[in-house]
């Protein structure tokens, strides 16, 4: 075991405590494919002791006025930046991502609480006027309910801070299944908010099997709001399951991003903006750009430029000051990217650079690109989720329009243009939650974040994500 890596438990009700039956998972380094630590595997008897909490929790909470509730997400947020080098230490070893990108992940959340705990204080109803002026009309906004939230190892803090942040600020209570493959450093970030002073209930965190945890918690009265994070085959079962029990759910899935260099592009802001945006967290990240398309007379320029990029940054592990890009992280990720370039092998493709793993001891893939991949081909259809991309040229943009709107995914697109023309067609016509123009994405908080078609439903950013945990209750009063 590691000295710096403790294991993880439950929090519940501000304690954290062993499964009820002692069970525990494995957790992986996986620079170095060695078990560093364990996190307990909730069993049902503590789910029902979470849900007990996050009930209570959640009367405490939507009665807490919302100065105060904006006071200890802020002294939460101040935590979050006084540790932020440790639960970077604990984001790398657990999950690979190099030391830099960890910290900066932990900033970026401790941003995001705060502006979710300012924007609290900015929830009113409003009063509408009728027919009948002697009714005096309300809209009263009210917080939803104890929410049931499962996030994923690629951003173990990012993707918790977008959903807790919203939920608490709302006046909601706060029930995560965090990954099983990265349990300490989400966990190093709720502590932050029990120093902070939350009251007891108002967070919980627990992990185990997820089908097992996501059918309980979906199912049970208790819950009254379901958001998750992951791949669109598992959003589609919560959100069937949810919709069964008729729970309202945000679901932010899988993307394919399009990248569109049109003929008046500058190809060294595209290949800058698009280099960084693909590599990092090892390209395991839903807006992570995949399906380039370039204007045919751009595409030697872009091809020789990327290469450049890619051939110039180190793979390696995440704790090494030199590292750009970290190990995947998990063997599995490392079959599917095999599986990707074995099917371009056998459909057709240039692989450029890049094409293989690297080593034999931990989950480490060469940056890659494959120039005209077959259009039935695995990476030009499945989201990698990984550090390949495939690039194809286009005559006419409506052409490369065409081709971003093809797939049913609807996350994120990259496009790089002079052209204002050029500007309002993308903005009117390609299918996506996020486009990103002559910029790599910037996914601030005050910024709605949620994608379309098969991409999902609901936004965890902006003003909108608040709105996604209130309830719009109608009172109208006669006077007498
Ligand atoms: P996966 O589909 O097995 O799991 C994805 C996430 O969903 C994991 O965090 C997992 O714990 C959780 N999960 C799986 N089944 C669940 C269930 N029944 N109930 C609740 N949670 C459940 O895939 P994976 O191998 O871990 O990750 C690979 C794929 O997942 C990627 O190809 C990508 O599409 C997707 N993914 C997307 C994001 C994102 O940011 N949108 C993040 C992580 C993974």
């Amino acid at each position: 075991m590691s000295s710096n890596y403790a294991d993880t438990r439950l929090l519940i009700n501000n304690e954290w405590q062993d499964a009820a039956d002692g069970r525990t998972l494995a957790v992986i380094n996986p620079a170095t494919d060695k078990e560093i630590g364990r996190v307990a595997r909730a069993s049902i008897k503590d789910l029902d002791q979470a849900l007990a909490a996050a009930q209570k929790g959640f009367e405490i909470w939507r009665a807490t006025p919302a100065v105060e509730r904006q006071r200890i997400m802020r002294a939460a947020a101040a935590l979050v930046r006084e540790r932020a080098d440790a639960i970077a230490n604990l984001m790398t070893l657990e999950q690979g991502k190099p030391l830099a990108e960890a910290r900066a992940e932990a900033l970026a959340c401790a941003a995001m609480t705060e502006w979710f705990a300012d924007e609290g204080r900015r929830v009113h109803g409003r009063i509408v006027p009728g027919a009948n002026l002697a009714s005096h009309q309300m809209v009263l906004k009210q917080p939803i309910g104890p929410v049931a939230a499962f996030t994923p190892w690629n951003f173990p803090l990012n993707q918790v801070s977008r959903k807790i942040g919203p939920a608490l600020a709302a006046g909601c209570s706060f029930l995560c299944k965090a990954p099983e493959e990265t349990p300490a450093s989400p966990a190093a970030f709720l502590q932050c908010f029990v120093d902070a002073g939350l009251p007891p209930g108002v967070v919980g965190l627990v992990y185990g099997d997820p089908a097992e945890i996501s059918d309980y918690l979906i199912a049970h009265p208790v819950i009254r709001f379901v958001t998750f994070t992951g791949s669109t085959a598992v959003g589609k079962q919560l959100a069937a399951k949810a919709g069964a029990h008729m729970k309202k759910v945000v679901m932010e899935l899988g993307g394919h991003a399009p990248v569109i260099v049109a003929e008046d592009a500058d190809v060294e802001v595209a290949v800058k903006s698009i280099g960084a945006a693909k590599y990092r967290n090892a390209g395991q990240v839903c807006i992570a750009p995949t399906r380039y398309l370039v204007h045919e007379s751009l595409a030697n320029d872009f091809q020789k430029a990327y290469v450049a990029f890619s051939e110039n940054l180190k793979v390696g592990d995440g704790l090494a000051s030199e590292t750009k890009i970290g190990p995947l992280v998990n063997e599995r990720r490392l079959q599917s990217m095999q599986k990707i370039m074995a099917d371009i092998e056998a459909k057709g493709g240039d692989v450029v650079t890049g094409g293989k793993r690297i080593g034999d001891v931990g989950n480490f893939f060469a940056p890659t690109l494959v120039v005209n991949p077959s259009m039935d081909s695995m990476l030009f259809n499945e989201e990698p989720f990984g550090p390949i991309a495939g690039m194809r040229t286009f005559a006419k943009l409506d052409d490369a329009i065409a081709e971003a709107n093809r797939l049913s995914y609807g996350l994120s697109a990259y496009a790089f243009t002079r052209s204002f023309k050029n500007v309002q067609l993308l903005s009117e016509r390609v299918e996506t939650g996020m486009l990103w123009i002559n910029q790599p994405a910037a996914p601030t908080a005050e910024l709605p974040f949620g994608g379309v078609k098969d991409s999902g439903l609901g936004t965890e950013g902006g003003h909108e994500a608040l709105e996604e945990h209130l309830i719009s209750k109608v009172v109208a009063v006669t006077g007498i």
